[in-house]
């Protein structure tokens, strides 16, 4: 019978077999559950013609799922020693149905990666370090990209998809649903990986979201996302505090913040964590023309 890498039993003889010894501070904490890995491609609803990026493939548990029912999977992953065992495991298929990136995932361009292998998904078991800044960076970049499917620890899921005033709704979550409509799929508990992490993870699905006519006013993502975040700089202060202390394009604005706030229903006290993402879009807005 078939063992699958995801297995655990396959797994610790991967990782014996090369010397792999999992390190923490690449989140290298492996799916080891078969299931699981099925059930995500299974929510991806993947076809022939995806091409798939696979961020952070370790030794190929979920690749060895995904590949035959897709295109291609072009797969990026930093560490060397599990790349040298990836090429082993998968030596008939690389360069052909799987192509492997060696890169540090925050580093690379993913305009460019998604542009020359004409990437349109993107599933991953994504490495917790780096996990938050890296979907934000896809989503920015990636335009071609229209859907993700990520597996991510249960505390970066509940920032993507708190709600206005839950105690995870930051910064974080404004920007990152300014990109992409964020759905909660499934959980994995944390006993379905190896190491064993403290907390479980969460699958979640994210949509990209058209924001062209936004653009088409000449709406710039980053300086909005600066406006963001110098509202949330003081998460417990007053939201024109923060603003007027923290950035100086809108330091002598205050009055017509005021104002603007007013026309929302909401007054010159409120917290950063009060307003929703359109509240954000219409005060960026209208400070910016
Ligand atoms: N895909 C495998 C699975 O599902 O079991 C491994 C997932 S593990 C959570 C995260 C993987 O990301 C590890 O293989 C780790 O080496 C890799 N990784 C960590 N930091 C990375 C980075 N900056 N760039 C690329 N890969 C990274």
């Amino acid at each position: 019978m078939h063992s699958y890498i995801s297995s655990p039993g396959k797994t610790v003889q991967i990782l014996s077999r090369y010397g792999i010894r999992l390190k923490k501070s690449l989140g290298q904490n492996f799916l080891i559950d078969t299931n699981s890995a099925k059930k995500i491609i299974s929510y991806a609803g993947v076809n022939a013609d995806d091409v798939i990026l696979e961020v952070g493939s370790g030794i190929g548990s979920l690749t060895e799922i995904l590949f035959p029912n897709v295109k291609r999977v072009v797969c990026v992953e930093i560490d060397n020693h599990l790349i040298e065992a990836f090429k082993d495991i998968f030596s008939e298929n690389l360069g052909e149905k799987i192509q492997l990136i060696k890169a540090d995932a925050l580093k690379l361009n993913y305009a460019d990666i998604a542009g020359k292998y004409k990437i349109n998904k993107v599933v991953s078991n994504l490495p917790y370090n780096i996990a938050a800044p890296l979907i934000l960076k896809i989503l920015i970049e990636a335009e071609d990209i229209k859907k993700l499917f990520i597996t991510i620890q249960k505390d970066i899921a509940e920032r993507l998809l708190a709600s206005v005033g839950d105690k995870n709704y930051s910064s974080y979550t404004i920007k990152s649903n300014f990109l992409a409509d964020f759905n909660f799929c499934f959980q994995i508990s944390r006993n379905c990986f190896l190491p064993k992490p403290f907390v479980g993870s969460v699958v979640v699905e994210a949509s990209r979201k058209d924001n062209r006519v936004l653009m088409d006013e000449d709406f710039k993502t980053g300086d909005f996302f600066d406006f963001v975040n110098s509202c949330f700089l003081h998460r417990r202060k007053k939201l024109i505090n923060s603003l007027s202390q923290s950035n100086t394009r809108y330091c002598d604005k205050l009055e017509l913040i005021i104002k603007l706030l007013s026309e929302i229903g909401k007054n010159r006290d409120v917290r950063a964590e009060e307003l929703y993402l359109k509240d954000y879009i219409s005060l960026y807005k209208k400070l910016n023309t």
